[in-house]
């Protein structure tokens, strides 16, 4: 379909017109609220307690989706919300890794509130066009579009009554539509899903950035925990904003020449060292792959092992030749690290786009595992379409993976079977069959409706029907509070045990990722050690989201002298570089590296309080499967035996000699399961919470969170 023909079909449901004023030291101070299900456009001032407490981005979305549902309120309730917010320092381009949004909304798969960070165009351009946040409640009856028109200050919806819904062809139509001409199209904006988001729970959102080099729209992604299942739910067919250009100082930041500074000293780290440590510019994140495998953290074949001998195949050299090199591959303007990488041209082998020349964003890190090794796939252009269709299909790359390793892990042990999945030979490595599931899913049929449910609704449905020994299920199952692990593999990092199965939200590393400090470099080595990490990390990675930060630039390159610094694993001179930053942007001289994990840690116990509402948020759902703690079968005891029986004679202090594998097994999980338990006592501790996981009051009096309908939530489960 053309621009011209999808524009003569929307229909103008509602127009909203505001009066634009500019951003005030990377503030707008303004929400702009939307309620589909009577098409109300409003203006909200943002409070300055909100303002205070909250700080922006991921905050700002919890805040407000409190305010909006009820304990009980469903994924799928009219007052469920979408909330889409960059932050204070969002925006600015003078920085690298700037141009973060964070989506939250209460999650179809956990039933808790879900952020999800993303990068494109959307988030700084909303601050630009006069809102710190988008807040959308209520349901359409039927398909919409929603236009942010950031140049003549209007807002609309639109109907949009057509079938069109994959992103790939609707990020490029409505880019297309909406600007003026070729040089206009940087200044759209597009937030959408696609055909197989409104068909699972697993759905995703695309934030697309116009690439003017490439002369196409690219996407990145807020994968986890199926916002883009609500976005479907609601009928919003896509978000359009757009404004009349990015330059100077937007932001109207306090102290410009202080984040130049900054900036520079980066993009000299950038050039001086990327290509000698992690080579973000020529591979992005793909740099891992060959090193997680070496360390045996690569998940394979449903997380059973760390590394396998194919593994040479999915080799991050083999990804950067199929990566377009010499391109600035930044998602936001002004991103030196530039990781966005692509294969361009590639021909699709399967599924409705068969035949057709496309650009794929990606494979990432966490996909070429997901979509590769950890289904016992070692096969680069299997990964690069099947992340191709996850993306236009509008479903998160790494959660799609898990539940690929669950279901092949269950089909190898009989627990599915041909006349189970429908007819799908679903054993490890069979990429074809794969393939078909990824499309069944998106045409809404057979067993892919099923896989589209996520890990643990699967679990509980295997169980049920009797398929399956329901402890194995449990502990072969690779999710926790209903969200599919991200991929490392942590059975030989209890602190990144910890990092996983106590999030907020479910497993995902980007609330502390410690694998290296704990396993390969032995630096956290007590309870209090690793407590300690697993409160300053998931703190310290939580501002991010509050900012409209990216967290790549952070540690993914580091200056010369980091090593010699006495906190190394923080690195000191780039946390410096965003105290500056912060400083510089809202002129706020009140702030030091102490405050910036205060103010993580309020939004990170309200967010706790949030699941605790909602009757979650307690010790027993910070429980892990056992797959991710140790070995569960004969099997996989057997391919580390050495590692296992020398840990078990030298640090368990049981000798095992004449013990069956059974034995070994029990005695292992014994001593790992106890350990877990006891680095949830230190962590709690530490956190300030009582031996259930609850925030304990006099904590926050300290950090200055004790709002009177958080203490209401806790007040009699203190002990
Ligand atoms: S580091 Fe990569 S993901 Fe982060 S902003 Fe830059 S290009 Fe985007």
């Amino acid at each position: 379909m053309e621009a011209v023909e999808l524009k003569q079909k929307h229909k103008l449901l509602k127009t909203w017109d505001y009066n634009w004023n500019p951003l005030d030291r990377g503030y707008t101070d303004k929400i702009l609220y939307l309620n589909l299900s009577t098409n109300e456009i409003k203006e909200k001032n943002v409070p300055p307690m909100m303002k205070e407490k909250f700080v922006g981005g991921r905050g700002y979305g919890l805040k407000l989706l409190w305010d909006a549902t009820k304990p009980d309120t469903k994924w799928n309730d009219p007052e469920n919300e979408i909330n889409i917010s960059s932050g204070p320092i969002g925006g600015i381009t003078q920085y690298s890794g700037t141009g973060k949004s964070i989506c939250v909304s209460i999650s179809p798969q956990t039933d808790i509130p879900i952020d999800s960070n993303v990068g494109g165009f959307f988030g700084p351009f909303l601050k630009f066009s006069g809102f710190d946040v988008i807040e959308i409640q209520g349901k359409a009856d039927r398909e919409v579009i929603v236009f942010i028109d950031g140049v003549n200050h209007k807002v609309e919806i639109y109907e949009a009554p057509y079938d069109l819904v994959d992103s790939h062809i609707l990020g490029e139509i409505l880019t297309e539509m909406y600007a003026d001409d070729e040089k206009d199209k940087k200044n759209i904006g597009v937030v959408s899903t696609g055909a197989a988001a409104g068909k699972s729970l697993i759905g995703m959102l695309n934030f697309s950035f116009y690439d003017s080099k490439r002369k196409l729209v690219r996407l990145k992604q807020a994968g986890r925990g199926g916002i883009g299942t609500v976005f479907r739910d609601k009928k919003i067919k896509a978000i359009v904003c757009k404004i009349p250009g990015v330059k100077g100082n937007l932001n109207n930041v306090v102290d410009l020449e202080a984040i130049m500074e900054r900036g520079r000293r980066f993009n000299k780290e950038m050039r001086d060292f990327d290509d000698s440590q992690a080579q973000m510019r020529s591979k992005g994140t793909v740099h891992l792959t060959n090193i997680m495998n070496d360390y045996d953290l690569l998940p394979t074949c449903n997380f059973k092992y760390g590394n396998h001998p194919d593994a040479y195949r999915i080799h991050s050299d083999v990804y950067k030749e199929r990566f377009t090199q010499g391109v600035p591959d930044g998602c936001w303007i002004g991103c030196n690290m530039s990781c966005a990488k692509g294969v361009d041209n590639y021909m699709l082998r399967t599924g409705p786009y068969k035949g057709q020349n496309v650009i794929v964003d990606g494979p990432e890190y966490e996909t070429a595992s997901s979509l590769g090794s950890n289904a016992g796939i070692f096969n680069p252009d299997f990964t690069i379409e099947a992340n191709f269709y996850c993306d236009t299909y509008g479903i998160c790359t790494i959660t799609w993976g898990t539940i690929l390793g669950f279901v092949m892990d269950c089909y190898e042990n009989g627990i599915l079977n041909d006349e189970r999945t429908g007819g799908l030979k679903l054993n490890f490595g069979n990429a074809d069959e794969a393939m078909e599931l990824l499309h069944q899913l998106a045409r809404g049929e057979g067993f892919g409706l099923i896989a589209g449910l996520g890990v643990r609704k699967m679990k509980e449905m295997f169980s049920e029907r009797g398929w399956g020994d329901p402890q194995f299920l449990q502990d072969i199952a690779m999710e926790n509070k209903g969200l599919e692990y991200s991929q490392y593999v942590s059975k030989e990092s209890l602190a990144q045990q910890g990092g996983y199965a106590m999030t907020n939200k479910g497993p995902q590393h980007d609330e502390a990722w410690l694998i290296f400090m704990d396993m390969v470099n032995n630096q956290i080595p007590t309870f209090e050690d690793k407590a300690e990490a697993l409160h300053y990390f998931p703190m310290f990675r939580t501002w991010f989201g509050l900012q409209g930060l990216c967290k790549l630039p952070w540690n993914d390159v580091e200056p010369a002298n980091n090593a010699e610094t006495d906190e190394p694993a923080k690195v000191p001179e780039h946390v410096d570089n965003y105290v500056t930053i912060y400083k510089a942007v809202t002129g706020n001289t009140n702030f030091d590296k102490y405050e910036l994990i205060r103010q993580s840690e309020r939004v990170y116990n309200f967010q706790r309080i949030f699941n605790i509402r909602r009757g979650y948020g307690l010790r027993k759902h910070d429980a892990q499967p056992y797959r991710a703690a140790g070995p569960v079968t004969p099997e996989e005891y057997a391919s580390r035996a050495e590692r296992y029986d020398k840990q078990m004679k030298e640090i368990i202090g049981v000798d095992p000699e004449g013990k069956s594998i059974e034995e070994k097994i029990a005695i292992t999980r014994k001593y790992r399961e106890e350990r877990y338990e006891q680095l949830l006592d230190a962590v709690y501790l530490r956190r300030g919470w009582t031996k259930n996981g609850v925030p304990k009051i006099e904590h926050l009096k300290k950090i200055g969170m004790d709002l009177p309908e958080l203490i209401e939530i806790i007040k009699d489960k203190q002990e």
